[in-house]
């Protein structure tokens, strides 16, 4: 059987190595640091976490609480590692990150199949590989990378507008309309009136940014504008911009209003809306709040916050498989954040996936499709089939799960029914990839 090449010892490619191993595969694991660090890493552990020291929810009524336990359920190592350093967090699963970094380096750096290399990766190996190299990729390698998936197709800056989940719009408040009627109606509109604009645009204005670092200054304008620094430039500049109501008219009133935010759909199922032009540097909490003075979003569930930062990541629509494989050469693997998934645990759950899938090459199998029923499939769904020409990271929640095919009016409850028909389905699932 051939060796594997894992590049990156990070959340994803720890796991990847791990799956690998555990499949009886050999793996050589290729990590930078302590060498040569990124920017926001600071040890030679694998698995460090750069910033928070929580991986958010732990229960079933959350899609990432889903992912936790259907990756537990397939024996991955970093939800061991979780689970054995957690610290007090209420319904959040939370780790001592040192103790938790310590545990994944020294699993998969004991298991007998796993040599670990190190040193930066500046060439792509021949055979079967999985490139793990997160966010922060060492410049060289992304050279290679680009060289392969083609230059547009591979990013350096996240800049995206918030993401909301459409039952949670007041739909009496909003309508469907484009800007004079053109083409088919294809925005929801959120009307503001004077009032509303004024106490909205001085929340906006005053609401607390995250600090750039310094990696991050150089593209800070590039492209996309954040729109409080918009907002910054005078009183009516978004009302001349993403918030202009023109051609808008409210058909309950006939009148256009004093401002509008604009909603776009962003996946296929409808489930799930962007706000046009709202690409930010708030922090999460005053986000909300802003977001949340918005008429018909008063209770908008927000799966994905508006952000712009540092973080390579590739088309993955254009140019990977759902089994986290490259289209254009089959026994290369991409894992992690970098194919378009957001967070540590999704991260590791990408690993995963690509984990299974290079094992199985390498014993002569063919990948595997993980289904789109739970957790994990439904994210290898999203990174391999969203839009390319509109694709953004995205955390795992539950408007990428596939309709349940019945009416459940309570959210709690159909949470609850999404996260049972995820865990039966793996739990079978299990027996295919079984080892
Ligand atoms: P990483 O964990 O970064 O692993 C990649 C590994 O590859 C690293 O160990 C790196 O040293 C190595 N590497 C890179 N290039 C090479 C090379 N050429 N050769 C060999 N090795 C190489 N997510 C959250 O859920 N919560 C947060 O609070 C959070 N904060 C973040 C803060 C920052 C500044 C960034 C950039 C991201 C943050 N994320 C956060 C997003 C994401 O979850 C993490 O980046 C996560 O670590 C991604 O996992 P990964 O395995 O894809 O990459």
């Amino acid at each position: 059987t051939p060796v594997v090449n894992v590049i990156g010892a990070g959340l994803a490619g720890s796991e990847a190595a791990w799956q690998i191993a555990s499949r009886g595969v050999r793996v050589r694991l290729h990590e930078m640091r302590p060498v040569r660090q990124t920017p926001a890493h600071h040890t030679g552990q694998f698995a460090e976490l750069v910033c928070t020291n929580s991986l958010r929810a732990n229960n079933l009524t959350n899609a990432v609480g889903v992912l936790k336990e259907e990756m537990r359920i397939l024996d991955s190592v970093i939800m061991q590692s979780a689970d054995s350093s957690a610290v007090p967090a209420g319904g959040a699963l939370a780790v001592d990150r040192h103790d938790f970094a310590g545990r994944v380096t020294e699993t998969v750096k004991n298991h007998p199949l796993v040599e670990v290399v190190n040193g930066e990766v500046t060439e792509i190996p021949e055979g079967i590989t999985v490139i793990a190299t997160g966010p922060l990729t060492s410049s060289s390698l992304a050279e290679q990378i680009s060289s392969l998936t083609g230059e547009y197709d591979l990013y350096f800056y996240d800049a995206a507008a918030p993401i909301i989940e459409k039952d949670s719009i007041d739909m009496d408040k909003v309508y469907l309309k484009s800007r004079y009627d053109k083409g088919e109606a294809a925005y929801l509109n959120c009307p503001m009136t004077e009032e509303e604009y004024n106490r909205f645009y001085e929340a906006l204005i005053s609401a607390e940014t995250v600090a750039l670092r310094d990696f991050e200054e150089e593209k800070y304008f590039e492209g996309c504008m954040p729109v409080e620094e918009m907002a910054r430039r005078g009183r009516d500049t978004l009302r001349f911009g993403p918030m202009k109501p023109v051609g808008l008219e409210d058909p309950k009133t006939g009148k256009t209003p004093y401002a509008v935010v604009q909603l776009r759909q962003d996946n296929a199922a409808a489930t799930l809306y962007n706000i046009v032009g709202f690409q930010n540097h708030m922090k999460w909490g005053p986000q909300k709040e802003v977001i949340r003075l918005i008429p018909g979003l008063e209770n908008a569930e927000i799966v994905r916050f508006g952000v712009i930062h540092r973080n390579m990541f590739i088309n993955s629509p254009r140019v990977l498989e759902r089994t986290y494989q490259l289209k254009a050469r089959k026994d290369l693997f991409f894992a992690g954040q970098m194919t378009g998934v957001e967070g540590y645990v999704e991260s590791a759950g990408s690993g995963l996936i690509a984990g299974v899938n290079a094992a199985r090459l390498a014993l002569g199998e063919e990948p595997v499709v993980f289904p789109a029923e739970t957790a994990l499939g439904s994210m290898a769904r999203y990174i391999s089939e969203a839009d390319p020409g509109n694709f953004q990271p995205m955390n795992v929640n539950f408007g990428l799960f596939p309709s349940l095919g019945e009416k459940v009016r309570k959210k709690a409850e159909r949470a609850e029914k999404q996260a049972g028909r995820a865990l039966d389905t793996i739990r079978n699932f299990k027996n295919t990839i079984a080892h």
